[in-house]
């Protein structure tokens, strides 16, 4: 046996704060290895988007890498097994990887501690997730409470630099090429209006934050308008693990504003989905109030109409022009504003009172950010089926949203037909008779939306 330490990286594509590399480069010659592997993460294998990013990602680890004279090697299949190969291969006994959370990654880590000395690391969140317990030494399963115990927790862990070398390995094990991933589209290449939105990897997410710096004390009062860009847009890059929520904690710290401790107050959002996805495995794919089973959703699978409602929600042409506004971009960059993913969430799952598992899907397969735990949580969210108390009949009326939150120019931005329209208007160009001819119709009414959902409601709590 060697002393070389095998890295496995996931959504931790970075060297700084990286504590499995970190711990790994102190140890011994270095192995860095991503593995695809589609068949573990079975229906949240990655989407399209998120491949798209993947590639971008894996391709600037590896040239960073490579200023360091170490190589990323690339390998796909079960992860467990590649790694087990890739042990025996470079006579490694210790693999290093920051801990992941996804009822898949658990059962992994699980099976390969059994076969390797493997050391799990602390790397992709403020606090380890589970760490914050009640008084009684339970789980919380509310954000208000959890976030509450979380700040009296803080400061969380030292930020750690990037390897200052790395020493390889006596010969390179063999590694995929990237291109033979087909982590790109190319026939039709739909991922033009992405390239242009995102830079991707360790150094864009550097620059974002700094970006973000100046503009985080804005963030408070402007976070909910989507027409200006007064939100961080982190998330695929936190996702990705291109930085880390440490790295950005501390570098904002010494600010005092409103802005960041509400900002601060979204990083904790995203520890405490990871802690629902460790109380609640499943919390992407089942209700977490059972009596939701019993919800008599429109099926696109059986019913004809509730189907085309659905391809007109996911191509942005339902007539509500803040929700198609939301689609389309959500389509053309791989994003989607937080306040308008809300108003289109509640929109399919109460005006088209389509189940929010057909809408996970959606964003799973068109989010760069795509992640399995906060997608879940917020989706449980909106649809009132989850832990909170935010009920299903809290139902949010888009027009009202679109005009209270100053949609116009986001409106124009996504939604050229209305591009001539102006406020108020634009929000409703169907109240107006203002609609142009190639702008479809609403397909349903706010208010026989909001009665249908209700109803759908009253029969499911009488059933
Ligand atoms: C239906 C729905 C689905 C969503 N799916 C995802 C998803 O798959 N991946 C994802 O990262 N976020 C998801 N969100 C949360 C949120 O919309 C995005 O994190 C945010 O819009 C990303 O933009 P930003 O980086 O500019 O966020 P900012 O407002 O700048 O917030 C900073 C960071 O905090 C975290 N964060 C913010 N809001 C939330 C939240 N509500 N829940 C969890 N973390 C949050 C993100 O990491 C984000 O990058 C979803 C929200 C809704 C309503």
């Amino acid at each position: 046996m060697s002393n070389t330490q095998i890295v496995w990286l996931r959504r931790d594509l970075r060297l700084a704060d990286n504590p499995a590399l970190y711990h790994a480069a102190k140890s011994g010659p270095v192995v860095c290895v991503y593995v695809l592997d589609d068949e573990s993460a079975k229906h949240h294998a990655y989407g399209g988007a998120s491949r798209w990013w993947l590639h971008h990602s894996l391709e600037s680890l590896s040239n960073s890498l490579a200023q360091r004279h170490a190589k990323l090697i690339l390998r796909r299949g079960d992860a467990v097994e590649e790694l087990t190969k890739l042990a025996e291969e470079v006579g490694a006994s210790t693999i290093h990887t920051n801990r992941h959370y996804e009822p898949w990654w658990r059962k992994a880590q699980k099976k390969l501690a059994d076969r390797l000395d493997l050391q799990l690391h602390d790397g992709n969140f403020l606090m380890p997730p589970g760490s914050i317990t009640t008084g009684t030494g339970g789980q919380y399963k509310i954000y208000t409470p959890f976030s509450r115990a979380m700040r009296t927790e803080f400061p969380p862990r030292d930020e750690l630099p990037a390897p200052e070398t790395l020493s390889s390995p006596s010969q390179w094990p063999a590694s995929d090429e990237l291109a033979s991933w087909d982590l790109l589209p190319t026939k039709p290449d739909w991922a033009a209006g992405i390239a242009e939105f995102w830079q991707v990897g360790e150094v864009a997410a550097q620059d974002r934050m700094t970006w973000w710096l100046d503009h985080v004390d804005d963030y408070d009062d402007k976070r909910n308008f989507p027409s200006v860009d007064k939100v961080s847009r982190l998330s695929p890059h936190l996702h990705f693990g291109e930085i880390s929520p440490i790295q950005i904690w501390h570098a904002f710290k010494h600010k005092r504003s409103d802005g960041w401790r509400t900002f601060e107050g979204e990083l904790i959002w995203r520890d405490y989905a990871q802690n629902a996805i460790c109380q609640f495995p499943d919390y992407a794919t089942s209700n977490y109030r059972e009596d939701f089973d019993r919800f008599a959703w429109r099926d696109p699978a059986t019913d004809e109409a509730a189907a085309k409602d659905l391809q007109a929600w996911q191509q942005g042409r339902t007539g509500y022009p803040i929700v198609d506004a939301g689609m389309r971009q959500l389509w053309q960059t791989g994003w989607m504003h937080n306040r308008v993913r809300m108003i289109t969430a509640s929109f399919l799952i109460k005006h088209l009172l389509i189940d929010w598992r057909e809408g996970e899907k959606w964003f799973w397969d068109c989010l760069c950010d795509a992640d399995y735990a906060s997608n879940a949580t917020n989706w449980q969210w909106t649809a009132g089926t989850g832990v909170d108390s935010n009920m299903f009949s809290r139902i949010m009326a888009p027009l009202t949203q679109s005009e209270k939150f100053d949609a116009a120019r986001y409106i124009r931005e996504y939604v050229p037909e209305l591009a001539k329209l102006e406020a108020p208007h634009i929000h409703d160009p169907d109240e107006f008779g203002r609609r142009p001819s190639g702008y479809p119709r609403k397909i349903i009414g706010h208010k026989a939306a909001r009665e249908r959902a209700l109803s759908a409601l009253k029969a499911m709590k009488d059933g």
